[in-house]
């Protein structure tokens, strides 16, 4: 494909055969103006494998070269300056793209033409601001990939909770659950509030490997999350999962033991944090004292609500576990005690107790 100087790729849509073939440059436009608090930018410049550095650096094997316009990592100035690539998508100068969108989309019908929820940039001809859902509707058709970042952007998030005066929701409410980019995918839904860096970047990466032809699509679950970072619970990598398992539950926050009956949502919820850590393979809510409070799912905020008190179903469960859970809990400490003894046959004495037999000695 034709790549023409300068940091961006300019020019008109990919031919079939150019994506059949992958690209060796890309560009990720990625907007913030969602209803959101930028905690998922604040939270991807965080992660370490692989790294933003290492991506937009080239440094890993096979990947097209990225260009990067995200506003808190663009050595732009800001203004005009760092809205020419989002200006020149709109415009069809500039593929392949991949359009990042953090934060939720608010329902700018039920107030149309009367102001705007969250906006982008202005029009140049009358000076009023654009709303994200004006650039969404431009640029989503043209882009080759459309990835939804965080839980705001993936299923509405806070802003999108019972009561919201803003009628918000996630990015395939917005487009449509069966919309599909000029890359033939989905919106691919990264949640999590904020999103857990690798995460995002693991999820990033295999597209753009995708875009290189060097891999197939991304497999994604029902709610189009990646099904190898969220096919598991919370529960099934919680550090303190054998807390739960022998019926020893946190009675308040201070302990290392089970946290179900103080709020944590984890055994029904799909996250991989406990198992991923949190920054560099440490922490991951419940690993570190924080109940579970389900933010990867759709049902986020109000189906986890209030977040410190014992979920039904979590009273139900603990309750059944407790008569196998104190009985082996009390098994175990007794075998515990008994292997925490040394053999008697470990001693100085003149004579071997070991139990050597040396049968074959006549
Ligand atoms: S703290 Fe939560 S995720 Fe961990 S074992 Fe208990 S219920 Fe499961
Ligand atoms: S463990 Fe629970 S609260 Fe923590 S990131 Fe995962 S879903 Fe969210």
């Amino acid at each position: 494909m034709t790549v023409e100087s300068g940091t961006q790729n300019v020019g008109a849509q990919p031919s079939r055969a150019e994506a059949r073939d992958g690209f060796d440059e890309i560009t990720v436009l990625w907007i913030s103006e969602g209803m959101s608090c930028d905690g998922d930018t604040v939270s991807f410049t965080a992660a370490g494998q692989p790294a933003v550095e290492d991506l937009v650096q080239g440094l890993i094997p096979g990947l097209p070269k990225v260009n990067l316009h995200n506003k808190v990592l663009s050595p732009s100035l800001g203004g005009e300056e760092f809205l020419a690539p989002f200006r020149a998508a709109v415009r069809g100068e500039m593929a392949p793209f991949i359009l990042v969108i953090e934060g939720s989309i608010p329902n700018q019908n039920i107030i149309e033409g009367d102001g705007y929820w969250t906006s982008f940039g202005n029009d140049p001809e009358t000076g009023e601001p654009l709303p994200l859902n004006w650039w969404i509707d431009r640029l989503a058709p043209r882009a080759w990939a459309v990835v939804a970042v965080g839980t705001c952007a993936t299923f509405g998030g806070i802003h999108a909770m019972a009561g919201n005066p803003t009628g918000s929701m996630g990015l395939a409410d917005y487009l449509g659950w069966d919309f599909r980019s000029q890359g033939a995918l989905p919106v691919v839904n990264v949640p999590g509030c904020p999103i857990q860096p690798e995460n995002f970047m693991e999820t990033l990466v295999w597209v753009l490997y995708h875009a290189a032809g060097a891999a197939p699509p991304p497999p994604l679950d029902p709610m189009l999350r990646p099904q190898w970072l969220f096919g598991k619970t919370v529960h099934e990598g919680c550090d303190r999962a054998a807390y739960y398992e022998q019926a020893d539950f946190a009675k308040d926050y201070n302990s290392p033991k089970c946290q179900v009956k103080v709020g944590c949502w984890g055994p029904v919820v799909n996250c991989n944090v406990p198992k991923h850590g949190w920054m560099s393979g440490i922490g991951g809510c419940p690993n570190v004292g924080g109940v579970c409070i389900g933010c990867t799912m759709p049902g986020f905020p109000d189906a986890f609500m209030p977040f410190m008190d014992e979920p039904a179903g979590g009273s139900l469960s603990a309750t059944l576990i407790r008569p196998y859970g104190a009985l082996i809990r009390r098994l175990r400490g007794i075998t515990n005690v008994a292997l925490n003894r040394e053999p008697k046959w470990h001693h100085n004495e003149p004579e071997l107790t070991s139990g050597y037999d040396p049968y074959w000695r006549p």
